[in-house]
């Protein structure tokens, strides 16, 4: 039996009602990604959650090529938020070929492999 109060549990529920929750260490104020159970930077243990301002900036892009009858190309970034914290998501909206680095994305709540993820797109200028 999973453990349903878990980090990775409360930032999947979170995602299922339609927000994104980043993990905060209250003892040094620092978030993290992917939660965790001890800060990664003090191992601090009073963590507690926060909506994410959703803004970010593309840290790394990838184009991943693919045939077009299965989906054509698409793109693996990290992004790294506002709140310093870095996700492994892609940017959709955009040609996998016209996201460059440090470009200015906005998260959403979208669909993965039929699971709510975290996804981007491009910030509205
Ligand atoms: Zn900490």
């Amino acid at each position: 039996m999973p453990d349903a109060t878990g980090p990775d549990q409360i930032f999947q529920r979170a995602l299922t009602n339609g927000e994104i929750m980043l993990p905060r260490c209250d003892d040094c104020g620092a978030y993290h990604f992917f939660p965790r159970v001890l800060c990664p930077h003090c191992h601090g243990t009073a963590i507690s959650w926060h909506p994410a301002s959703g803004k970010g900036r593309v840290h790394t892009t990838t184009v991943v090529r693919q045939k077009p009858e299965r989906g054509g190309d698409y793109n693996v970034c990290v992004v790294e938020l506002e709140e310093g914290v870095r996700m492994m998501s892609r940017v959709e909206g955009i040609a996998p070929g016209d996201i460059v680095i440090d470009m200015a994305v906005t998260a959403f709540v979208g669909g993965a492999e039929g699971q709510p993820a975290v996804l981007f797109k491009p910030a509205e200028v």
